[in-house]
């Protein structure tokens, strides 16, 4: 059975006791000129279009404004999560008491450094800075054509696709701590691997410092081109999702093979259905469909799994919100 923690790093987890104090609005209003939104639908904040509403979103327009936040939300005891595009995230049904904290315009910038290398701020869109800098002849991010991440939410989760991942072209990490200082990672600070990073519990990507080769511009957006077309044929863009569900259990037998091999595509509870396409995929494709349909289709994967020995983990972040504290 799923719980609000069960796929949660150290840092999401405080699924016991959500701790949300009314009292400190006003005071984060102030730190980040009035940009708090409250009952924001988490549906509206995330790819899978799916959501209750989450208690209070911060629009963080600075790193100065990052720190000031985080170093009051910890001191306060308060549980805050960070999101980017929302494109890895199941929100529940019910609210979500939490503080979200949304990296804005301020931070979707990019500044050249020494030789190729660019520090690209976290809320930059991976695809269209991976487009861009591939069109000018950059080569390193062939593989996230179509990849709809922010750069912090990529950096966090290790992203990649096509046998490369971002964390080949990172040099370094920037965030912010959970008591509000600045950090920096040297890429082998960290404990990269699949589908993770290894950032410490409550960190906030603020930029990373990528290291890109000039190559030939040609063939470089071949690559990309290639890329994308093999991902329009093998998986359903079009609808609401958050990309492959279970993280591979294997490079020899990926979850979608494994979950097509047992008959798993096109199965559906409520308007949440495997795609016909890819069986990795849980789609919502009339918009209907609960968080709560999401999970039950994502425990019949599992349970179906289970009878061919594998056990799936999930790579979508659940945060299922209030009512799955138990
Ligand atoms: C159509 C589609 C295709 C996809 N294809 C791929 C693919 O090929 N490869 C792949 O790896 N993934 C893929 N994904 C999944 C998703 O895009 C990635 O996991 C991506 O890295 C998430 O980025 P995000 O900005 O949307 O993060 P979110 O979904 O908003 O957040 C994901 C996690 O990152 C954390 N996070 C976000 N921003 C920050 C930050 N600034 N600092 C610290 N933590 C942060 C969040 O707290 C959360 O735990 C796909 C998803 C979709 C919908």
């Amino acid at each position: 059975m799923i719980t609000a923690c069960s796929t949660m790093s150290a840092a999401e987890s405080s699924c016991t006791d959500y701790r949300f104090s009314e009292a400190l609005i006003p005071h984060v209003r102030e730190l980040v000129g009035g940009r708090v939104r409250e009952r924001v639908p988490g549906s509206s904040l995330s790819t899978f279009a799916i959501g209750g509403d989450v208690r209070a979103v911060v629009s963080i327009e600075s790193v100065g404004e990052l720190s000031a936040v985080v170093s009051l939300l910890a001191k306060e005891g308060q549980d805050y999560r960070v999101i980017g595009n929302g494109s890895n995230v199941l929100f529940g049904d019910g609210p979500l008491s939490i503080w979200l904290l949304k990296l804005g315009s301020g931070l979707r910038r990019t500044e050249v450094r020494e030789g190729s290398e660019l520090e690209v701020f976290g809320a930059v869109p991976l695809m269209s800075f991976a487009r861009k800098v591939s069109s000018e002849g950059l080569s390193g991010l062939e593989f996230a054509a179509g990849i709809p991440a922010t750069i912090g939410g990529a950096a966090f989760m290790n992203a990649g696709a096509h046998g490369a991942e971002i964390c080949d072209r990172i040099v370094e990490v920037r965030g912010i701590l959970r008591d509000g200082t600045a950090a920096v990672w040297r890429k082998h600070d960290l404990p990269w691997a699949y589908r993770r990073s290894g950032l410490p519990t409550g960190a906030v990507v603020s930029s990373v410092v990528l290291s890109l080769v000039m190559g030939d511009k040609a063939r470089i957006s071949e690559a990309c081109a290639h890329n994308l077309a093999e991902r329009r044929a093998r998986q359903p863009l079009a609808l609401p999702s958050a990309g492959s569900v279970f993280k591979n259990p294997s490079a020899e037998r990926p979850a979608g093979m494994l979950l097509e091999e047992l008959g798993m595509k096109g199965f559906s509870v409520g308007g949440a259905m495997v795609s016909d396409l890819h069986a990795n995929w849980i789609v919502n494709p009339r918009r209907e469909a609960t968080a709560h349909d999401v999970v039950t289709v994502i425990e019949a994967c599992q349970g179906r799994a289970r009878t061919a020995g594998v056990e799936l983990e999930p790579e979508v972040r659940l945060w299922l919100g209030d009512q799955a504290k138990t």
